[in-house]
């Protein structure tokens, strides 16, 4: 009878919505452009297989994660796409296993372009690993400035075992409604494209784009744009919502596990930093801190439930809450909150705690711990 209970708290994944937000993205890409899913942590906290499986079928080419395990972990999982790494990798361990699982890594300066270039070598590895040129073009980031592009890339080639398959960069501002630093980095871009080419090298593929520059600029799209944010469902900024039609992905729930009366005057929760300002309905519900509600939204946010909302009210603890659940009537322990989604007209998004904290949607979604089971709906 108690069953509920194996699933106090769950993320609900809607892969619907992710293949509708994976086609609206590959119809508005300039022809030609290929879309590449940033499936980073854990799919910014949505399960990275079933989301990468997901985003192949419903169009999308490549896929972008931050490390080797990361990739790894989608190899294992079946996924035969090209994965590129986005972040450095330098170790032995970490340029075998590449080589041995078919990854694309990037390259970031000629030191590290000589050590893979040496650790294939030693390997006796036969075929040339594909790599990926970083240039920094103005976020002071990972790559070689754009002003030495050209050298750069001229080195690479030069190395045995290796062979270009692209040459791309990352922009700092892009969801700025202001593009004056975005066009800059552009202009940058372009700069070292001309450097390569006047080398007599011709780039064999080149890509600038996150979600907000994708949504920005069809001039950014070049050949392959690499998009999180949007694959997910979210607007990167609030002035580029008209571009196209996104669908939140992801949806929080958890179960009301006790109801209780509280009378007027009565604490809640660790601090007593709420008091009942009359007597009131009291639900516990069965999420907390160490599944990724921050501790700081305490006392700030609301829940739905019956379509309605419902303010939290007392400190966040660790594994559960405790909401004001005095408008709804007869609620039952075993309910269902939903935390972040949708319940009729009501709607609560990652913006709206990302607002509440001063942070932003990514952080929010990437806080969901192992400890939520995520369920594909
Ligand atoms: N490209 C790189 C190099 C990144 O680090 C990221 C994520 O931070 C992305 C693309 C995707 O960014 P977004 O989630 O804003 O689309």
């Amino acid at each position: 009878t108690y069953a509920w209970f194996s699933q106090r708290a769950w993320v609900e994944i809607d892969l619907e919505a992710l293949s509708h937000n994976i086609q609206q993205l590959v119809q508005f890409l300039s022809p030609g452009t290929q879309l590449m899913a940033v499936v980073k942590a854990d799919a910014y906290g949505h399960g990275a297989v079933t989301v990468a499986q997901t985003a192949i079928q419903s169009g999308a080419s490549w896929l972008g994660v931050a490390t080797v395990p990361e990739a790894i972990q989608l190899r294992e999982g079946g996924i035969q796409a090209p994965i590129l790494i986005l972040g450095a990798t330098h170790t032995p361990e970490q340029i075998h296993a590449i080589a041995q699982w078919k990854l694309q890594p990037t390259l970031c300066s000629p030191k590290q372009a000589l050590v893979f270039s040496d650790t294939l070598e030693s390997m006796n590895y036969g075929s040339p690993v594909p790599v990926h040129i970083k240039l920094d073009t103005g976020m002071s980031r990972l790559g070689t400035n754009w002003q030495q592009a050209g050298e750069f890339v001229q080195l690479v080639q030069r190395l045995p075992h290796l062979s270009i398959a692209s040459i791309y960069s990352h922009l700092a501002t892009a969801d700025d409604p202001d593009t004056t630093a975005m066009k800059e980095q552009h202009r940058r871009f372009e700069e070292a494209i001309a450097q390569i080419k006047a080398m007599g090298i011709q780039p064999p593929c080149l890509h600038l784009a996150n979600s907000a520059a994708a949504l920005t600029d069809r001039a950014l799209h070049y050949d392959i744009v690499r998009v999180g944010l949007a694959v997910y469902g979210l607007y990167p900024a609030p002035h580029l919502q008209n571009a196209i039609d996104l669908k939140p992905v992801l949806q929080l729930k958890a179960r009301v596990t006790q109801v209780k009366t509280i009378a007027p005057g009565t604490a809640v929760s660790y601090g007593h930093k709420f008091i009942a300002p009359r007597e009131l309905r009291l639900a516990v519900v069965g999420i907390g801190y160490a599944d990724g509600v921050p501790r700081n939204l305490s006392n700030k946010i609301q829940v739905l439930i019956r379509g309605q909302r419902v303010p939290q009210i007392g400190t966040i603890t660790m594994d559960q809450l405790m909401l004001d659940v005095s408008a709804i009537p007869n609620i039952q322990e075993g309910e269902v909150v939903t935390l972040l989604g949708e319940q009729g007209k009501e709607k609560i998004s990652a913006h709206d705690w990302a607002e509440q904290l001063n942070t932003i949607s990514w952080e929010i979604l990437c806080g969901f711990k192992h400890r939520l089971p995520r369920v594909a709906v």
